[in-house]
C-alpha cells in the first residue's frame, strides 16, 4: 500500500514511518518541518534501508497538497500534521485552529478529489477533557479545556460529518496518552524546540545536565503519591497502532475511535524513579504548585484496540526509560549535529 504520512518528520510520524517501511509499505512524507527538522528522515533512511519522497509542503498550501497527490498513487493517509503545545495553543489559538483545523480540511477536500478514501487520524486522549474516571473508555463524553484539545475534538466532528456526508469514508481516530520513548537504536526519538512542555523530556534534560532540576506539578492530588497519573505509551507501540488501524479501515466504511493507551498509570515520582534506574543519574527535582489545567489521572481503557485491531502495548516502562535515555545521551542536542552526538556519547555510560 503507498501510504502519505502528514507530518511525518515530527515524533510519533518518524517512528510510524520506521514500521510502515519495515513492513514492506511504501510512503511518502509530506511536512513543512516546522516543529521538525528532515534529518530525522535521514535517521529512518538509515535505520530501514529504504528510501521514498519527501515533500517539504505546508498543509495549508492546497494547490501544493493536490499536486502531491496527482504525482502519487495514494492508497491511505495517516494525518499526524498538527501543532500540539497545549500552552502555546492558549497564547496563539487562531494560529492553531487555523493550522490544525484548515489544515485537515484542505487534506480531506483534495482525498475526496482523488477519491482516497482511508484516513488515520491522530487524535489525543485531551478529548476526554476532564474524565469523571478512570480507565477511561471511549464511550465517555468527550469535552476539550484548551485550544489544543478543542482542535482535535472539532476535527473528530468534522470526520464524522464527512463520513455522513459521504460513506465511502473508512476513518480511524486514534486517541494517544502519553507517549514516550524512542527507538531502540538511538537514531531516533523526541526532540522538542526550546524548554520541553512534558515531562519525560524534561526529566532527560535534566538527566543529560542541559536543565538543572525538575519541578513537580503538585504533590496534593488524590492519586497514591500525591503526584500526577498518566498513561505513558513505548512510542514504538504507538506507531504499531497505526499500522493495525490501517489494517482495519481497508474492512469498514464508517468512523471508529480507539484508545492507544497501555492501561496503566504511573505517577510522577514513579516515573522519576524509573528513569534514575534506567540511565543511573540522579534526576533532582522540587515540588510546586500544581500547573493550572492539570488532571489528577488519567489512564486508558485499552480493550477496543486489543478486540478490534489486535493491537496491545507490549513496552513497559522499563523499556520507555531505556530509550528515551540512550536517544537524549546519544543525542544531547536532538537531530541538529553528529558532531555532538559522538563528542557525549564517549562521555557517558549508555
Ligand atoms: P511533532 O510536532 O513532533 O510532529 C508533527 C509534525 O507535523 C511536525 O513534523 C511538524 O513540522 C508537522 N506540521 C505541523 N503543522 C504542519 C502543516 N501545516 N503542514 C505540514 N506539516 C506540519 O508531534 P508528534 O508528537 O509527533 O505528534 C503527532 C500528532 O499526534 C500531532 O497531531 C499531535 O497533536 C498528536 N498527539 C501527540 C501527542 C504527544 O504527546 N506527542 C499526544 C496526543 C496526540
Ligand atoms: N509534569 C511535571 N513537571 C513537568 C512536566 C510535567 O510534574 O515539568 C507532570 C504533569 O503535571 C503531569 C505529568 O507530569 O502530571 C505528565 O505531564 P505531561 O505534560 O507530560 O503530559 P499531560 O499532562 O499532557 O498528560
Amino acid at each position: 500500500m503507498t501510504i502519505l504520512i502528514t507530518g511525518g518528520a515530527g515524533y510519533i510520524g518518524s517512528h510510524t514511518c520506521v514500521e510502515l517501511l519495515n513492513s514492506g509499505h511504501d510512503i511518502l512524507v509530506l511536512d513543512n518541518f516546522s516543529n521538525s527538522r528532515p534529518e530525522s528522515l535521514d535517521r529512518v533512511k538509515e535505520l530501514t534501508n529504504k528510501s521514498f519522497k519527501i515533500y517539504k509542503i505546508d498543509l495549508l498550501d492546497k494547490a501544493a497538497v493536490e499536486k502531491v497527490f496527482s504525482e502519487n498513487e495514494i492508497e491511505a493517509v495517516i494525518h499526524f500534521a498538527g501543532l500540539k503545545a497545549v500552552g502555546e495553543s492558549v497564547e496563539i489559538p487562531v494560529h492553531y485552529y487555523h493550522n490544525n483545523i484548515t489544515g485537515t480540511l484542505i487534506l480531506i477536500d483534495v482525498m475526496q478529489k482523488y477519491n482516497v478514501f482511508n484516513l488515520v487520524f491522530s487524535s489525543s486522549a485531551t478529548v476526554y477533557g476532564i474524565p469523571q474516571q478512570v480507565p477511561i473508555s471511549e464511550e465517555f463524553s468527550l469535552s476539550a479545556t484548551n485550544p489544543y484539545g478543542r482542535t482535535k475534538l472539532m476535527i473528530e466532528e468534522i470526520l464524522n460529518d464527512v463520513y455522513v456526508s459521504n460513506n465511502n469514508w473508512s476513518i480511524a481516530l486514534l486517541r494517544y496518552f502519553n507517549p514516550i520513548g524512542a527507538h531502540e537504536s538511538g537514531l531516533i526519538g523526541e526532540d522538542p524546540n526550546g524548554l520541553p512542555n512534558n515531562l519525560m523530556p524534561f526529566i532527560s534534560q535534566v538527566s543529560i545536565g542541559k536543565l538543572s532540576e525538575l519541578k513537580v506539578f503538585g504533590n496534593d492530588y488524590t492519586t497514591p503519591d500525591g503526584t500526577g497519573v498518566r498513561d505513558y505509551i513505548h512510542v514504538v507501540d504507538l506507531a504499531k497502532g497505526h499500522l493495525k488501524a490501517l489494517e482495519k479501515i481497508v474492512t469498514f466504511n464508517g468512523v471508529e475511535a480507539y484508545n492507544l493507551g497501555t492501561g496503566k498509570g504511573y505517577s510522577v515520582l514513579e516515573m522519576i524513579d524509573a528513569f534514575e534506574k534506567a540511565s543511573g543519574r540522579k534526576v533532582p527535582y522540587v515540588i510546586g504548585p500544581r500547573r493550572p489545567g492539570d488532571i489528577a489521572e488519567c489512564f486508558a481503557k485499552p480493550d477496543k484496540a486489543e478486540r478490534e485491531l489486535g493491537w496491545k502495548a507490549e513496552k513497559g516502562i522499563k523499556d520507555m526509560c531505556i530509550d528515551s535515555w540512550k536517544w537524549q545521551s546519544q543525542n544531547p542536542e536532538g537531530f541538529q549535529t553528529n558532531e555532538h552526538r559522538n563528542k557525549y556519547a564517549s562521555t557517558l555510560k549508555s
